[in-house]
């Protein structure tokens, strides 16, 4: 065995929530007020999203890094240039409290997410980063035709052989879920996989944004079943 050798490396999994929770801290509470229905919604949070990955971790028997507060304080999804870094809630905010927020939130969850994965790599591991996300069934009166969107970028050869395969097991074990590769979203888009990748090599890294549809997240049944593949294929392709 050579370690070195991306094929004789084991295989770590680390999962992490971005869009976990619509809750708002205490201090900034007075800006949300009256938006409860925009909370509530997809806008605020990835509804299911935490649930999912919790269910993955408890099977596979690893913690989940979740994003403590909604996404409309500040996208822990987005690089720190990103223009939707802030939303219409917190824009106007002062650059100190932006600063606070940033330093106090967005910044270690972005910093222990790349330390899970360099400790991985360190311990002469390959990193799989499944970042669990949801979507809206229903957008902007479209239908979107999947259960699964498997995001990553085509040009990471290890991203593509993982996606593929993975796509493949889902179908043999669960054909009744519809699974897409870069869907709803495409995985090179500004997302916190997108920034690791800047840091870690292909060999070292896969980062996968795994996003579920809520429609079928809402559905107990089809979320059983959806959790159970996820995790049984996922367990096989970590070896
Ligand atoms: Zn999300």
């Amino acid at each position: 065995m050579d370690p070195t050798h991306p094929a004789d490396r084991g295989n770590t999994l680390v999962l992490t929530c971005e869009h976990a929770t619509n809750r708002v801290p205490s201090r900034y509470a007075a800006l949300f007020a009256g938006a409860d229905d925009v909370l509530a919604s997809h806008r605020g949070w990835d509804p299911g999203a935490l649930e999912a990955a919790q269910a993955l971790g408890a099977e596979l028997r690893r913690p989940v890094l979740a994003f403590p507060f909604t996404r409309l304080l500040v996208e822990a999804n987005r690089e720190r240039h990103s223009a939707h870094l802030w939303s219409a809630y917190t824009i106007d905010l002062p650059d100190e409290d932006k600063e606070r927020i940033l330093s106090r939130w967005w910044l270690p969850h972005r910093a222990e997410a790349g330390a899970m994965m360099r400790q991985a790599i360190a311990h002469r591991r390959r990193a799989v980063h499944v970042a669990v996300h949801s979507f809206t069934g229903v957008l902007d009166g479209k239908v979107r035709n999947a259960d699964i969107g498997l995001l990553y970028d085509p040009s990471r050869s290890g991203e593509r052989t993982f996606c593929d395969r993975w796509r493949q097991l889902l179908a043999i074990h669960a054909p009744d879920l519809r699974v897409r590769r870069n869907y709803p979203y495409r995985g090179v888009a500004d997302g916190l996989p997108t920034s690791l990748r800047k840091q870690l090599r292909d060999e070292d890294y896969v980062g996968i944004e795994l996003e579920l549809n809520q429609a079928t997240l809402a559905d107990p049944e089809r979320q059983g079943r959806m959790f159970a593949a996820l995790a049984g294929t996922l367990r096989e392709m970590l070896g």
